[in-house]
């Protein structure tokens, strides 16, 4: 029987995301369920290297195959800033609120508002390492609308929608997300490496 992937995140927001997405592609556990109740700290300078760190920490840990995403919301007049430090854009302290406050508080006056948010998956399967990526463009509110998910979807509206993530269903999200892409890359490649199809 095929062991599942350990999704390396304690963020519930981002695992229901993904399993909303999963439908049975493959089986997943969260580390929580893997039985790990760790932090997997995010010290890197890049998406990439965050999401490599804690995929491997994981991997290593429990000698399975895992895999772990890093995301950031790139604005373009800010030269791509919050990017890696969206969590804690505004502290330590990991707070949505007052990091939407200091994102608007930079964005005041400003007219070009064009930002996208970026997910980088990073998987590690039977010790080999693949990366995928999901952009999704859009742009920022002068105020926050709509009390659905979490982090900056307040004052995010993805190209193609007229209202923030903050406003949508998971499903409607889902439509557009950038975890959502990667995730498909991610579940397209498995199914040539025949995961979850007795091989594995
Ligand atoms: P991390 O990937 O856990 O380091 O978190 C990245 C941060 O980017 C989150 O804490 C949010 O602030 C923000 N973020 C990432 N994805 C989303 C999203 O789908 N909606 C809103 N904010 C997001």
């Amino acid at each position: 029987m095929i062991l599942p992937l350990i999704f390396a995140t304690n963020n519930t927001h981002k695992v229901e995301e993904v399993r909303a997405s999963l439908g049975n592609a493959f089986p997943l556990q969260t580390m929580k369920e893997a039985g790990l109740e760790i932090d997997i700290p995010e010290p890197h300078a890049t998406l990439e290297e965050n999401a490599a760190e804690k995929a491997r920490v994981i991997a290593s840990l429990t000698g399975r195959n895992a895999f772990a995403e890093d995301s950031g919301l790139e604005v373009r007049c800010l030269k791509g800033e919050p990017g890696v430090k969206s969590a804690r854009y505004a502290g330590e302290h990991r707070n949505d609120l007052d990091n939407i406050r200091l994102l608007l508080d930079r964005l005041h006056g400003a007219s070009d508002r064009r930002a996208q948010f970026r997910t980088v998956m990073f998987l590690i399967l039977d010790g080999k390492e693949y990366c995928f990526e999901g952009v999704c463009p859009g742009s920022i509110l002068s105020l926050p609308e709509g009390n659905h998910g979490f982090g900056y979807d307040p004052i995010f509206v993805p190209d193609g929608a007229s209202a923030s993530f903050a406003t949508m269903g998971m499903l409607e999200k889902n439509k557009f997300s950038h975890r959502r892409k990667a995730l498909d890359q991610l579940i397209t490649f498995l199914k040539t490496q025949n995961y979850g199809q007795g091989k594995n």
